[in-house]
């Protein structure tokens, strides 16, 4: 098979290297196998699905898919002991004030993120919850979402999520679990040692009711330990810095250079949100003067953030301290002498000279991972450059400290001194770094209740496990990243019975009876004036924050940085092992949601797990293949994990995401990868030491990166900023560039019929702010009821996604650029897919969209055989029929689910076009400019799709298809795709040198 020569075999990487150096122009590959032109890249390209009907015939990959089903679909009021009996039901006779069927309704809400608010709208159907977008009225947020906060919809329903309370790993009423809590609370004696371990967390109202607690139990702490924690180490270097805790929120809105060591700005996390918008609108602006905002990235792995990096720079993460410090020192700052070979050194002077160049316009960023002092040196850095209060913001702290952290904890309770240990939906025993033995500790404590929503290891460990309520089940509330205060309101019951945490908090301080409503309320009577009237609180909870409630913006005090030590400098070709989150499932809180496990990770492209991603250079020097077994050894700790060479990587780094071999949570996290935590240490995420052995075996890993190749030149077109610099849709009138001409020669369908419908649907991407990020796939998997198929099936390229996101490396293996373009359907004014139809299934609308018709279908896949974009997807299974009841309650009611032998694409959410169409026929006026968002535009945090009727000359979308970088994707086979693209643009470093 194609694909298991993708894995098997051991590049030519000399051979790979000569390649690339001698091609001549721009050279886009997507990976090693397109790089080399090997057989197994041609397979991809010349057919749709290279690995065929063979799998049909294979029964255990067919319980898989069946297995996947079940378990990624929706099994909403599935529970594990309930036992249905024959009811009545009656009908209503009057309707529910403000229900239509069919009509839906929608709630202003919020979803926790690492204990910050992510604020929503959340759409029902009948009450069901289908999908959740942002809540643009609030004052921190956009209609965006990233791919983690979408995919929260899925996890309400997951069959898997805890239904069942457990005593020492035993199942148990919850009521008699929740009981027993109630009594061991009660039981304590006056002083006795009791600790509380969550998240990080900024509910007011949970807060509230800890500080109460404390009150009650003089003997408790609260830990407070996020597995991947992006904030407590920057509230920490900002002590270090300022003499008290600030918050630092970095403005790329304001900044013309950003220097970032090792600090996903763009890439998935908690600012995501906040950074992505700013920094394309800056981006956006710098089209119009040529004054582009530029990225410097030094960093070991290649981000998002280094994707979109006018320089990126190379370099292992053990060194970034010592490059921070190379930096401060340059800019004036008192820093210990960094020790850089001279190609890094020469990179710092340079990015320090800019820095200071554009003084009060640029900020240097470091991860957060990096030591504290090393932070802290940083903030002294962006005091000289005058970043302080412009593009780096100092806030009051939104998330209080805690008494405690982890490591300290864990020390307790193996000393002895935890008597009563109370856990709130975390899950250390899988997500401690391993040299903490979380579950060695966890046995000597008597007591553990473990409260969350997945039975997981540490809840089968605990001494009782309390199933949780999901977000989008129970009143709560918390503070977004700008401190605004939402409310989290339920839209559903408990699907599987989970407690309201609030609830259960009440009971514990003595008010027995009260709910988590009531608990909310009485957090914000005060405030909300409550005892005045409702208004306040109805507003609330209508808009989906409460106002004047942000953090207050705190004049940066000087900074006071205490001496900085660096870490010793690693020996010439030390091994490193860097440990972050992954992409897809986090810390592992995503594992078992199958939209996420199945989105192609940015960077890797890989689905379904997780690998070990090394340098050509490494897989040269130790005869690495994709796939191939290695075992990793630090401390006496090892895991075996499959490679993934990643060109771009630094030469001696080798990458773990952490979150990953969750497998006791449930079905699709058993399908999914390696646990990294093992071999994690305790304090930051770089390990030095590491030994790496060669195994024998090699494991078929599911990645995408080679499906949807497509044949053509010019897949990606970069312009010069100076030739953009005020050449949008004016130029375009007076008749722009080249790009320009080959979008705009006309349009074949000018429907002047009568009765004619006089929109022209079409879309463009702007791949100059595209980030690569994936929301747009999730928004378009949540809306339009794709499937998830599971690893098997993606492996032989049948995943279902109706929109990708390629990503091309561009230049040589070990310092490529990197690019990134979503391909969802073009429809084509000239559909070749049209043409091939034997049945006339796909057809063109009178408003130029390229139409399925389900019921006509017979699949012939003779469109997908002509589409040169591959864009089409086939129906190789039935996911159109539950797999258990109930399973079909996150499907959106306007989309057809599709029955297998269909092929479906892309439909530029038609139905969205429907529901515009009927508003405006009621009123008898035209679909207004922007009113019809498609699913994939909505969800994208920079804006670069943008969708619209182009008949309309005064569109974002008509103008977007004059600017002078727009152009049509194989533009030479004539097909004329109205989804068209804007050129990335260039920036002018000339200042550099
Ligand atoms: S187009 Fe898609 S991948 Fe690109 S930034 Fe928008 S949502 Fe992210
Ligand atoms: S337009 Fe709609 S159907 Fe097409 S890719 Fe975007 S979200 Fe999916």
């Amino acid at each position: 098979m194609a694909e298991k020569a993708c894995h098997g075999n051991t590049p030519d990487i000399p051979a790979l290297r000569r390649r690339l150096a001698d091609a001549r122009g721009p050279r886009l590959w997507k990976g090693l196998e397109e790089a080399a032109d090997e057989p197994a890249f041609r397979t991809w390209l010349d057919a749709e699905f290279p690995a065929a009907a063979q799998l049909l015939d294979q029964p255990h990959a067919r319980r898989t898919v069946l297995r996947t089903m079940a378990a990624s679909f929706l099994l909403g009021g599935l529970s594990a002991c309930d036992v249905y009996l024959p009811e009545d039901v009656v009908p209503w006779v009057e309707q529910p004030e403000a229900m239509v069927p069919g009509v839906p309704r929608f709630y202003a809400s919020m979803i926790p993120f690492q204990g910050y608010a992510r604020p929503v709208v959340i759409e029902t159907h009948e009450g069901r919850p289908t999908r959740l977008d942002g809540n643009h009225r609030h004052p921190a947020a956009t209609r965006a979402l990233d791919p983690f906060t979408q995919a929260e919809v899925l996890r309400l329903y997951d069959p898997d999520r805890s239904a069942t309370a457990l005593r020492n790993g035993n199942p148990v009423s919850t009521a008699a679990a929740r009981s027993q809590a109630l009594n061991v609370i009660q039981g304590l004696e006056n002083g006795e040692a009791v600790r509380l371990l969550t998240g990080r967390t900024t509910s007011p109202t949970l807060l509230r009711q800890i500080e109460e607690l404390k009150q009650r139990l003089p003997g408790l702490r609260h830990h407070v330990w996020e597995p991947v924690d992006e904030v407590g180490p920057r509230l920490r270097a900002a002590e270090m810095a300022f003499g008290r805790p600030l918050e630092t929120r970095v403005r790329l809105g304001e900044a013309d250079v950003v220097v970032s060591l090792e600090d996903d700005l763009l890439g998935a996390g908690l600012m995501q949100l906040d950074h992505a918008p700013d920094w394309a609108e800056r981006r956006r602006r710098g089209h119009e003067t040529g004054d582009l905002n530029r990225l410097y990235v030094a960093e070991s792995t290649p981000t998002l953030t280094g994707a979109k990096a006018a320089d990126r720079h190379v370099v292992p993460s053990h060194r970034v301290p010592h490059l921070a410090a190379a930096i401060a020192a340059d800019l004036g700052v008192d820093a210990p002498p960094a020790s850089l070979p001279p190609e890094d050194a020469a990179w710092a002077g340079k990015v320090a000279a800019l820095l200071e160049r554009h003084a009060g316009r640029a900020v240097l960023t470091v991860g957060a991972h990096a030591p504290a002092e090393v932070q802290a040196l940083v903030l002294a850095a962006n005091e000289r450059i005058g970043a302080l209060g412009t593009t780096l913001q100092t806030l009051e702290p939104i998330a209080p400290p805690a008494d405690g952290g982890l490591p300290d904890l864990v020390d307790a309770m193996r000393g002895g001194t935890v008597g009563t240990l109370v856990i709130l939906d975390l899950d250390p025993v899988f997500a401690a770094p391993g040299v903490l033995d979380f579950a060695g500790a966890l046995a000597a404590v008597p007591t553990s209740i473990h409260l969350g929503t997945y039975a997981d290891a540490t809840a089968r460990r605990s001494s009782l496990h309390l199933p949780l309520a999901h977000a989008l089940e129970t009143w709560s509330d918390g503070r977004a990243t700008d401190g605004t205060a939402c409310i989290q309101q339920p839209v559903t019951r408990p699907l599987y019975g989970g407690i309201e945490v609030h609830a259960m908090l009440e009971a514990w301080l003595g008010r027995p009876g009260r709910t988590a409503r009531h608990a909310v309320r009485r957090t914000w009577r005060a405030p909300l004036g409550l005892d005045d009237g409702e208004a306040r609180w109805e507003r609330a909870l209508h808009d989906g924050y409460v106002e004047g409630t942000a953090a207050e913006n705190v004049p940066p005090p000087s900074v006071d940085a205490p001496p900085a030590t660096l870490p010793e400098p690693a020996e010439e070709r030390a091994l490193e092992v860097v440990f972050g989150p992954d992409p897809a499932v986090w810390d592992g809180r995503y594992a078992n949601v199958g939209w996420l496990q199945e989105l192609p990770k940015p960077i890797t492209k890989l689905t379904w797990g997780n690998a070990a991603l090394v340098s050509p250079a490494l897989a040269e020097r130790l005869g690495l293949s994709n796939g191939r077994l290695v075992e990793i050894t630090a401390e006496g700790r090892a895991v075996r994990i499959p490679v993934w060479i990643v060109p771009g990587q630094a030469a001696e780094t080798v990458t773990l995401h952490v979150g990953q071999g969750r497998h006791v949570i449930g079905r699709l996290a058993e399908m999914g990868g390696t646990d990294v935590n093992p071999l994690r240490p305790a304090g930051g995420d770089v390990l030095l030491g590491a030994t790496l052995e060669v195994l024998d075996e090699t494991r078929e890993l599911a990645d995408t990166q080679m499906h949807g190749s497509m044949e053509g030149r010019d897949l990606i077109r970069a312009m010069p900023a100076a030739e953009v610099a005020g050449h949008g849709a004016a130029q375009a009138e007076a008749g722009g560039g080249e790009a320009h001409h080959e979008t705009l020669h006309g349009r074949i369908f000018d429907y002047e019929k009568p009765g004619a419908e006089p929109y022209a649907w079409a879309m463009s991407i702007d791949l100059d702010t595209c980030i690569g990020c994936n929301a747009c796939v999730v928004g378009c998997v949540a809306e339009n009821n794709i499937p998830v198929v599971g690893p098997e099936q993606v492996r032989m390229g049948r995943e279902m996604h109706w929109i990708r996101v390629d990503r091309y490396f561009e230049g040589d293996l070990d310092r490529p650029k990197i690019h990134f373009q979503p391909v969802p359907c073009m429809h084509c004014e000239h559909a070749p897919c049209e043409i091939g139809c034997p049945v006339r299934a796909t057809v063109h609308g009178p408003e130029g969209l390229n139409q399925m018709i389900y019921n006509r279908c017979i699949g012939t896949r003779t469109c997908s055989s002509y589409c040169p974009y591959k864009v089409r997807r086939f129906n190789w299974f039935d996911y159109s029929q539950p797999a258990a009841p109930g399973e079909e309650a996150v499907r959106n009611p306007d989309v057809t689910v599709r029955a297998r032998g269909v092929m479906e694409k892309c439909t530029y959410c038609v139905q969205r076009i429907s529901a515009a169409r009927r508003e405006a026929k009621k009123e008898d006026r035209r679909i207004a400019d922007g009113e019809v968002q498609t699913a994939c535009q909505t969800a994208c945090p920079t804006q670069a799709i943008v969708f619209g009727d182009q008949n309309d000359p005064a569109s974002r979308i008509a103008r977007a298809k004059d600017d002078r970088r727009s152009y049509a994707l194989l533009a030479e086979t004539n097909t004329r795709p109205r989804t068209g693209y804007r050129a990335l643009v260039v920036e002018d470093t000339d200042e550099e040198a």
